[in-house]
């Protein structure tokens, strides 16, 4: 299968191409820097969809970048590199004479509204409340194929938790923090933290990247899943699980009105709030989880 993934650069796409290229497909990147086993979004743009079986969209400019301020160009630009990307792609595949058998995109969780008791599958039904659940509106939305490109091509969404690994996502960020003994609960430290470990996630798009089994037309509309593991947790079960398998205390919790102060308060609800996501419609499709629970999942990581 040869498989184009725009943002096929960053932490979830090197995982994915890895994993994909190990099952013997092809993998050609959509990226903003031209380079061997690449296309650029202007290339995309200009000449069309190049010939391939399936394509994911994985661009995005980081929501947690620690190197950006909480301003009106980040924000534009949060929205901007992942619709305009996801967009170019749609209509990139609407107009192919050749189009690929599935299209999947990777959102995320942030269009539940956080809850320390709703449980949100994916059929629960959802109106955008804040900034970010707005962004996976529109990001969902620029998915969408229409009625005569979505009879040939399956369409999927993955609304993706926080993605653990060593390489990248939160961990990266968690990791030098938690070594030196300053870990802590963030907030309350009751929200819940619904997370995914990064091979899952792969193996869940790749999944998805797989040719429709029977030979009835696709849905029109795409086939939700949600990316978050099985296992419920919170934040501060993950910290202090964290700190256990490091070895290190956990015991200077940071108050939530630090995180608003520095990371803005549209931005810091990613880590004071969270919500209990069940990845109902991921199990019944026949997916295994590798790392349904954290324990396996962080133990891997940190290579304990
Ligand atoms: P990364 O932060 O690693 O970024 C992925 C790629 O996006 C980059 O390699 C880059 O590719 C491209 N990109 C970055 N900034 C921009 C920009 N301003 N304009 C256009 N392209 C840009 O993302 P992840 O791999 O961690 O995540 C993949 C997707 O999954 C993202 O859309 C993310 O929002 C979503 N997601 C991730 C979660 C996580 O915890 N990591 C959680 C939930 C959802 P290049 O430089 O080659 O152009």
């Amino acid at each position: 299968m040869r498989v184009l993934i725009g943002g096929g650069s960053g932490f979830v796409g090197r995982e994915l191409t890895r994993l994909l290229r190990d099952k013997g497909h092809e993998v050609t990147l959509i990226s903003r820097q031209p380079g061997p086993g690449r296309i650029t979004w202007k290339e995309l743009e200009s000449r069309g969809l190049p010939p391939c079986d399936g394509a994911v969209n994985l661009a995005g400019e980081n929501v947690l970048n620690p190197l950006r301020w909480w301003n009106e160009s980040y924000k534009k630009d949060l929205f901007s590199s992942r619709i305009d990307t996801t967009k170019a792609l749609s209509e990139a595949i609407a107009a192919s004479s050749s189009p690929p058998h599935s299209w999947v995109l990777v959102s995320g969780i942030a269009c539940y509204k956080p809850s320390l008791t709703a449980e949100y599958t994916e059929d629960s039904e959802w109106m955008p409340f804040d900034l970010l659940s707005q962004l996976v509106k529109e990001w969902e939305a620029a998915a969408f194929l229409p009625e005569n490109a979505a009879k040939t091509t399956k369409q999927v969404v993955i609304r993706a938790g926080a993605v653990l690994g060593r390489d990248g996502g939160a961990m990266k960020q968690m990791l030098l923090p938690f070594w030196l003994g300053l870990g802590g609960t963030l907030g309350s430290g009751r929200q819940p933290f619904p997370w995914i470990h990064v091979s899952d996630l792969a193996g869940i798009i790749a999944r998805s990247l797989e040719p429709p089994a029977n030979t009835e037309a696709p849905s029109p509309t795409p086939q939700v899943y949600n990316g978050v593991a099985p296992a419920i947790t919170t934040n501060h079960e993950f910290t202090k699980e964290l700190g256990r398998i490091l070895r290190r205390p956990t015991i200077l919790p940071v108050p939530e009105f630090v995180l608003s102060a520095m990371l803005g308060s549209e931005r810091a609800v990613i880590l004071t709030q969270g919500q209990k996501v069940i990845p109902l419609k991921t199990l019944e499709s026949g997916y295994q989880f590798m790392y349904p629970d954290l324990t396996l999942a962080l133990k891997q990581i940190v290579g304990s």
